[in-house]
């Protein structure tokens, strides 16, 4: 047995690590942004829309019985689809973040086309539930180098895209004067799609995991950062988390993550304030320059 390293960020008083419960409510939006022609395809917006029908309902049944408090980020499309799942959502007292207005693919694209997808979420959501989201999860976590300016732009409190460190840093623009984002990372072996997601035709492999391994993986993770003070952040889908064998084994997780000594599970938006209280300087992304290598 080792021994267990002394935390390594400085976690509020009485806690050791932190771990938040995030669920992105895609539902058909992540499709429709790489294929409007899918929309024809009833099935397939069906599998998606299982997510704030049924996936929803049973993920916040859960979470009430395990009082806990989580994250949902959804897009503005999914938001105007189903406003009465974002009103359940608000009423559990949960968190809504931004997810793109209909999760669009960021990649590669230019400033004033991103600004406009983050405007159309942000208006939506502001309507939908009297409130600004202070945080922002980019659609496949994809970031462009001039997102944080965006973010910042637009009053956002934290990010939760980048896969860069195992707890929260304070993530800086170019300009030294402007305000700082938090950034709370993620990581891709912490997200269920990997685990769970096949439609033929649109993703997935074929190849469907058992809860009891997804759990399992996920587990090992929490276990690990929790010795290490570190912030665990777990990523589902409704659509595909909200399948009865698989919210049951979450609930499993939830129990287990709850129970470890002086884990503080809350909201991003918590860890991130408390994080904003906390961190040191601002860290500046720069991208890195390929010219130089060639
Ligand atoms: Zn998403």
């Amino acid at each position: 047995m080792t021994a267990q390293r002394p935390p390594a960020f400085p976690w509020p008083d009485g806690y050791r690590a932190a771990a938040s419960f995030t669920f992105d409510v895609d539902a058909e939006s992540c499709v429709l942004a790489h294929d409007p022609g899918a929309v024809g395809r009833m099935s397939l917006m069906g599998h998606q829309a299982y997510g704030p029908r049924v996936g929803v309902p049973r993920l916040l049944e859960l979470l009430r019985r395990q009082e806990v408090r989580a994250t949902f980020f959804v897009p503005g499309y999914t938001a105007e689809c189903y406003p009465h799942v974002v009103e359940a959502i608000v009423d559990g007292g949960h968190e809504i973040g931004h997810h793109g207005y209909l999760h669009e693919q960021m990649r590669g694209i230019d400033e004033s086309t991103e600004a406009r997808y983050l405007d159309r979420g942000l208006e939506v959501l502001e309507r939908l539930t009297g409130a600004r989201p202070v945080g922002y999860r980019a659609p496949w976590w994809e970031m462009n180098w001039h997102t944080p300016r965006l973010l910042v732009e637009r009053g956002f409190a934290y990010d939760s895209s980048l896969l860069d460190d195992d707890v929260p840093y304070r993530l800086g623009t170019a300009d030294p004067q402007a305000p700082a984002l938090v950034e709370i990372p993620v990581d891709w072996a912490l997200d269920d799609w990997e685990q769970y997601a096949f439609f033929p035709g649109w993703t997935g492999s074929g190849v469907i995991e058992s809860p009891d391994k997804a759990v399992r993986m996920w587990s090992l993770e929490a276990r690990a950062r929790h010795a290490e003070g570190g912030c665990f952040v777990l990523t589902n889908h409704p659509f595909l988390s909200g399948r009865p064998a698989r919210a049951a084994a979450l609930e499993g997780l939830v129990e287990e993550v709850k129970a470890l000594d002086g884990m503080w599970v809350a909201p991003l938006r918590e860890i991130a304030e408390h994080a904003d209280r906390v961190c040191g300087p601002a860290r500046v992304h720069t991208k890195p320059d390929i010219a130089a290598a060639q």
